[in-house]
């Protein structure tokens, strides 16, 4: 098959994006290659297309979330593509299956997150297999000047020396010159090979509304508008709030964070995927791997801390290249709290070891021990004991993160998972268990098949339902029947981890370099400063100065911006005075047949000086007026 007749057969689609094309024929080329589109621009199918094209091997995907990889996953089993994941949820089992599958060639597809990649367990089996192609998604994140930095994906580079005559693709939206170039020299690019589309959307009006009201400014937006929108904010509680603003002003709303519930979440985007409800009010939690074409305006009550981000997530408006807007909400307030962000996010060395020290404490692992150790790690409780803010805390642990002591794994599989491990002949015999832990074993083994050969997701609340009982008796249920070794149980956590790749160190001898706190802070610093350049100043079209920042230098005036507007309006009242300035002078002057000196007509006809005095120079130039000897005379031929 060609590369066309795949693109047909498994997506039906007709033809390449621009782009598209050029990306596909470099990797098969064997080229490392660095494909720049925006945010629905499709990327995929530049690896996808070439993974399917190669007869055997697999594509490893790097992707950097694990909800976004399983989405992936599942859509290209939609599409009839065999793919397979890893992730920190799955059982032995489940694990073995997923690497035969590779070895006999039964997947084309191999999705990790950079995590995996330090697992040498993992390394070690990924050796057996024929790599084709190693494709780096969201590849901004190797950078550690780019907005979202992930030290993981530093390990990449291991997956390059385990397979070292394998091409590599690194796919991103968003990158400044400087990520650019960063990302090629972490990955190891043989040769500069950048495919690049503008990032201009050609659909999209951005404008700035400077406004000391942000809410009713969003009423007012939304009840000016029509179709689907998104009204981004930045906190959890903020989100309801303005959902049930505007549900109480009659405009369908619903609203979404990382803090719901899993089926709620769904439950919320599907409603408004499917159009059901108008307006998502969401945290930045909500859009990766959201793909709704017709989503007509984009509101921000706050101000993304980067353009990258902004770009991002106003781009998900107007996929479907109809009329779009993308409006940002600017108050005087906000460039002292977007800089208060900086010192936030770059504690003071000493409270960074402090935590360091604590945390240890907190996990009982004492100095010299803990390597290659993960801990149950319950943040909220933690600042709590020792009374630190946890915007601190968190600041802390990213920094200790990045300088390698620990890494907090947050992002682990929301849902339960539940999977009996004593033969249904058994349970008969079994009778010291609780009224409650037989009921909900019984409701589950009714609602969920399969549990006896693999692990399956499961619903809490949904089995409370069926049996009357509370979710938390279900859990304790649950509990009590994988104490008894009755089921394995892997409760929907909200217990993240806290991995320590190295023993304790003496908190005297941390080490926190120049590149991790100072040379960050200021990149921090430079991003915050662009959006607020963006954000107030008041001299040149958005797009054009958004583009430049992204590194088109060349972009022409975008003409739909609100600068670009208040231009042209000012443009066209200017021109309007001037032709009222004009007849003013033309009466005046038939009043004067001798003549009058520059002064007197300035006295006579109007106000604004600079614009009488175009308007007498147009005058004279076009043959309507004369001066002799600084008089002024109209032309007998006007007369
Ligand atoms: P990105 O990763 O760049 O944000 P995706 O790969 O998720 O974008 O693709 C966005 C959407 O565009 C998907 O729905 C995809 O199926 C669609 N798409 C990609 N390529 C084409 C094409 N050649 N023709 C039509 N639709 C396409
Ligand atoms: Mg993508």
């Amino acid at each position: 098959m060609t590369t066309h007749e795949i693109l047909k057969r498994y997506w039906g689609y007709d033809s390449f994006r621009p782009l598209q094309e050029d990306i596909i024929n470099s990797v098969l080329k064997g080229d490392d290659t660095l494909g720049l589109m925006p945010t629905g621009g499709g990327k995929s199918i530049t690896f996808q297309v070439p993974g399917l094209f190669f007869e055997s091997g697999v594509t490893v995907v790097v992707t950097p979330l694990i909800s976004l990889m399983k989405d992936q996953v599942d859509n290209l089993k939609r599409h009839g593509i065999k793919a397979v994941c890893f992730h920190s949820g799955m059982s032995g089992k489940e694990v073995r299956y997923a690497w035969e599958k590779l070895m006999y060639g039964k997947a084309k597809f191999l999705y990790i997150a950079p995590e995996r990649l330090q697992n040498e367990r993992f390394m070690l089996e990924l050796r057996q297999i024929d790599v084709r192609l190693i494709v780096v998604d969201e590849a901004h994140c190797i950078s550690q000047w780019g907005y979202d930095f992930r030290p993981s994906y530093l390990r990449i580079k291991s997956l390059r020396l385990l397979k070292p005559n394998v091409p590599v693709l690194a796919l991103t939206a968003t990158a400044t010159p400087e990520v650019v170039d960063d990302i090629m020299l972490q990955l190891d690019f043989k040769k500069t090979n950048i495919f690049k589309k503008s990032f201009s959307r050609d659909n999209i009006s951005y404008i700035v509304r400077y406004s000391d009201t942000k809410i009713h400014d969003i009423l007012h937006i939304l009840s000016r508008t029509s179709g689907s929108s998104i009204v981004y904010v930045r906190s959890r509680k903020r989100c309801r709030e303005i959902s049930d603003f505007l549900s109480s002003a009659d405009i369908s709303s619903t609203y979404y964070h990382a803090g719901l519930d899993f089926k709620v979440k769904e439950q919320r985007q599907n409603a408004w995927q499917s159009n059901a409800v108008r307006v998502m009010v969401a945290t930045n939690a909500f859009g990766m791997g959201i793909d709704k074409p017709d989503v007509r305006v984009v509101i921000h009550y706050d101000i993304p801390p980067s353009l990258e981000e902004y770009y991002q997530e106003a781009g998900r408006a107007g996929r479907d290249g109809l009329a779009s807007f993308a409006v940002l909400l600017a108050t005087k307030t906000d460039p002292g709290v977007m800089r208060r962000r900086i010192t936030e996010a770059f504690p003071e060395r000493k409270i960074v070891k402090k935590t360091y020290e604590r945390i240890c404490n907190f996990l009982h692992v004492s100095i010299g021990e803990g390597y290659d150790s993960v801990r149950e790690f319950d943040i909220t409780k933690f600042c709590n004991l020792f009374e630190i803010q946890e915007k601190q805390c968190r600041a802390s642990i990213r920094l200790l993160s990045q300088a390698g002591y620990l890494h907090f794994i947050e992002e682990i599989d929301s849902r339960s998972r539940f999977k009996m491990l004593c033969p249904r002949e058994e349970l008969y015999d079994i009778h010291e268990w609780s009224i409650n832990a037989e009921k909900t074993l019984t409701a589950t083994l009714r609602k969920y098949t399969g549990v006896f050969s693999d692990y399956v997701y499961i619903v809490e609340s949904d089995i409370a339902s069926c049996t009357q009982l509370s979710k938390n008796e279900i859990y304790e249920a649950m509990l009590e029947l994988s104490r008894m070794k009755i089921i394995s149980y892997i409760p929907h956590s909200g217990i993240p981890m806290i991995y320590f790749p190295t023993a304790r160190e003496e908190t005297s001898s941390l080490l926190i370099g120049k590149n991790i706190y100072e040379s960050r802070k200021n990149a921090m610093s430079a991003r915050i400063e662009a959006m607020l350049d963006y954000t107030f100043s008041k001299k040149d079209c958005r797009v054009q100065r958004m583009l430049a920042y992204f590194g088109e230098s060349d972009s022409g005036n975008c003409s739909k911006c609100d600068i670009c507007r208040d231009k042209r309006k000012k443009l066209k009242s200017d021109s309007n005075n001037q032709t009222e300035i004009i007849n003013n002078i033309l009466s005046f002057m038939k009043t004067k047949p001798d003549g009058t000196t520059l002064t007197i007509i300035l006295q006579q006809c109007g106000k604004d000086t600079a614009l009488i005095s175009s308007a007498i120079s147009f005058l004279c130039n076009e043959g309507f007026m004369s001066c002799n000897n600084n008089i002024y005379r109209l032309n007998s031929s006007v007369i």
